[in-house]
């Protein structure tokens, strides 16, 4: 049997144990972090980068293969050149129930590199959605993530920066993370985090960088949420039209003390998967990319329409960038790169007729989709050379 003081001391030990491991590992991410405000854009292009040229894709079919599944997209016509995705950066802001799925699935589709920033823990309360495990519990998030990520697929660099975005002394560091310093590397910026002032300071970051972003979010019923592109000067911009609970002030009264919201892994993973099809759908140049994308799971139900920038913004940045991308399309673009989609619109009646499976669609929804019909805008394929063009300094 135990001598119960023996068992005690034990107890007492493993939990020394464990603040030591806590507490090297605090400060070797205190370190990191350090080296990279010193110069980040070193310490990124020298940690983050270095085996990029070295890195390949091949289309192969062997077991030992890790990308001849995607490297099928290419021989199936789908994307013209699926190695374009090594070339990309995409940085994660906020890994969540969203940002750290869409992490895992970037990872598992040999993206170039991942720069994850987020200020939380993970907890044992994070144990209902995807991903982290209860090992994780006390390591930061970023931390946690990395070292999961790194397993999975070891070709992807990952950085992680502990860091709030909403503090304003770290504005300068995390803008210098979304820039990018080579002009062929494409930079995605996903914003997955879960307040409207993350929200509106991502916004601010991406209009100064002029970097395109996704934003997500989850109601606080964990039964709905959304995607939306926004493309500085090109789309609206966060601000162009503020949600309600941003426009009136009213997001800080709605947080209530010892009340937490909800969150299912389900929408979580649901709209993290939107997020980064249409991540890839933009990477890769394939298929549309959705400029605000709903999802409501009670009815099952989908919406999409697209949101033209404000001529009456809030934010002057986004009218700068309207201006500019005005003056950039007259100069290199004989029209619109936002498009309705008139031509190629859903043809109802023909899709309930003649399709092999006899689907029909129901009147209901068909209204909806009526309604949405001529709302509906394409985003014309663009070239990254176009699109740099567009958004460049006039
Ligand atoms: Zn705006």
């Amino acid at each position: 049997m135990d001598n119960p003081t023996t068992h005690g001391l034990e107890e007492e030990l493993r939990a020394c144990k464990q603040k030591i491991q806590n507490l090297l590992r605090e400060n070797e991410q205190l370190e990191m972090e350090m080296q990279q405000m010193k110069d980040p854009k070193n310490s990124l292009s020298s940690n983050l980068i270095p085996n990029e040229c070295e890195r390949s894709m091949s289309g192969e079919v062997n077991s030992e293969n890790r990308y001849s599944r995607l490297m099928a997209l290419q021989k199936m016509g789908v994307v013209s050149d699926y190695t374009r995705i090594i070339q990309c950066s995409v940085v994660i802001i906020g890994i969540g129930g969203i940002g750290i799925v869409a992490a895992e699935m970037l990872s598992r589709c040999g993206i170039g590199e991942l720069i994850l920033i987020d200020h939380d823990s993970v907890e044992l309360a994070n144990m209902n959605r995807m991903f982290y495990r209860p090992e994780h519990s006390g390591m930061t998030k970023v931390e946690a993530a990395k070292q999961s990520l790194t397993i999975i697929n070891s070709d992807v660099k990952v950085s992680g920066f502990n860091l709030d975005v909403t503090n304003l002394d770290n504005y300068d560091i995390i803008l210098s993370l979304i820039q990018s310093d080579t002009p062929s590397r494409q930079r995605l910026v996903l914003c997955c985090v879960d307040n409207f002032s993350a929200r509106m300071s991502i916004n601010q970051l991406c209009l100064e960088a002029r970097v395109p972003w996704l934003e997500s979010g989850l109601s606080e019923n964990a039964v709905s949420g959304h995607i939306q592109f926004i493309v500085p000067g090109v789309t609206a911009c966060f601000a162009c039209a503020p949600p309600l609970v941003v426009a009136t002030g009213l997001e800080a009264s709605l947080k209530k003390e010892g009340v937490c919201v909800a969150s299912l892994p389900t929408t979580s993973a649901i709209i993290a998967g939107l997020l980064v099809q249409n991540a890839l759908k933009y990477i890769l140049r394939f298929g549309k990319c959705t400029e605000v994308l709903a999802y409501n799971s009670i009815q099952d139900f989908f919406s999409s329409y697209c949101l033209k920038p404000n001529p009456k913004c809030s934010f002057k940045l986004c009218l700068q960038r309207q201006e500019e991308v005005i003056k950039n399309s007259e100069n290199c673009m004989s029209n619109n790169i936002f498009l309705p989609q008139q031509d190629e619109s859903i043809q109802l009646e023909e899709v309930s007729k003649d399709n092999e499976w006899n689907i029909e669609v129901v009147e209901e929804v068909a209204d909806e989709m009526r309604e949405n019909e001529t709302e509906v805008c394409e985003l014309k394929d663009l070239t990254n050379e176009e699109l740099n063009e567009l958004l460049k300094i006039s």
